[in-house]
């Protein structure tokens, strides 16, 4: 057993231009990062296969996915919100990154591999069941969740979301579903404005400008674990974002890579004992390139 990344050369093909900051140079570092660490030869790598509207619709209303589908422009850019922007490569795109995530699910649960990370954009979690947002298309993690859901018959699926921004999108999309237990930390007060508040299943962390990741590990020690101890989970999902690094300017929390390295080895140990070691984590946020390929290599190794 190692660890698979799964990974399209069309997911680096969705690209808006020199100044947005969601760009195809963030997989690059990834992989530069990967193999400048030594990693490269006890990975697998994996070419993902792309979701088909019938999968993009286990998390989004049909009408939707065609909507998107139609919008797709020829040339040029087409804006779906304030910093999301389709051209003419993006929902091949975001087909062959939803399809990763779906990868990745049957790679877990027919045990071929424990841990899969999905080196994917556009990213998914602003994504709501009908709304594009955030530089998001389709939510990946909702998609595959679902997918596992539907296709394994799971009726209890952890979703961790550790990037900068809350995934209002996973929440709008399992808020009602008791299948799920989603935990997300966040800077807060900061985009995308949602409440605060947590819920019976959905179990949010709002985090203070300017903290570090001892404050993150204080709460998550408190909060998470013991909740996801006590949910059983049968296969954990991650939401990875890297935004909360301390170089990235997205935001501004202060964390480093061994606070990434320290979750994912958490969520590891609950993994071993609650579902056979089963993780699937999909890239997110994370906008300073070397912070970023630093800090995926860093998840990573605590699965190595
Ligand atoms: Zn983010």
């Amino acid at each position: 057993m190692t660890v698979t990344v799964f990974s399209h050369p069309a997911c680096a093909q969705h690209n808006l231009g020199a100044d947005h900051p969601e760009a195809p140079a963030r997989l690059h570092a990834i992989f530069d990062q990967i193999l400048s660490s030594g990693l490269e030869y006890v990975l697998q790598h994996k070419d993902s296969t792309a979701a088909s509207d019938a999968q993009l619709a286990l998390a989004h209303d049909a009408a939707y996915v065609a909507d998107v589908i139609a919008k797709q422009p020829t040339q040029g850019l087409v804006w779906l919100d304030d910093d999301t922007a389709i051209m003419n490569k993006s929902v091949t795109a975001a087909r062959y990154a939803a399809g990763a995530a779906i990868n990745a699910v049957d790679l877990v649960m027919q045990g071929r591999d424990q841990q899969a990370f999905c080196a994917i954009r556009p990213p998914g979690h602003h994504a709501e069941r009908a709304q594009a947002m955030g530089f998001c298309l389709f939510n990946n993690i909702a998609v595959a969740a679902a997918y596992a859901m539907q296709n394994y018959g799971l009726q209890r699926i952890v979703i961790v979301d550790f990037d900068v921004h809350h995934g209002n999108g996973t929440e709008h999309i399992f808020k009602d579903d008791a299948r799920v237990l989603f935990c997300s930390s966040f800077e807060h007060p900061f985009y995308p404005f949602t409440e605060p508040g947590s819920s019976k299943n959905m179990l949010k962390m709002p985090l203070t400008g300017g903290s570090d990741g001892s404050l993150f590990r204080q709460l998550a020690e408190q909060q998470w674990l013991p909740a996801i101890e006590a949910f059983s989970p049968q296969l954990i999902f991650i939401s990875a974002g890297f935004d909360a690094h301390y170089e990235d300017e997205m935001a501004h929390l202060r964390w480093r890579e061994s606070d990434y390295q320290w979750i994912a080895a958490a969520l590891k140990e609950l993994a071993s004992r609650h579902c056979e070691g089963r993780i699937v984590a999909c890239l997110e946020g994370g906008y300073a390139l070397s912070a970023l390929g630093r800090s995926v290599v860093a998840m990573l190794k605590a699965w190595l």
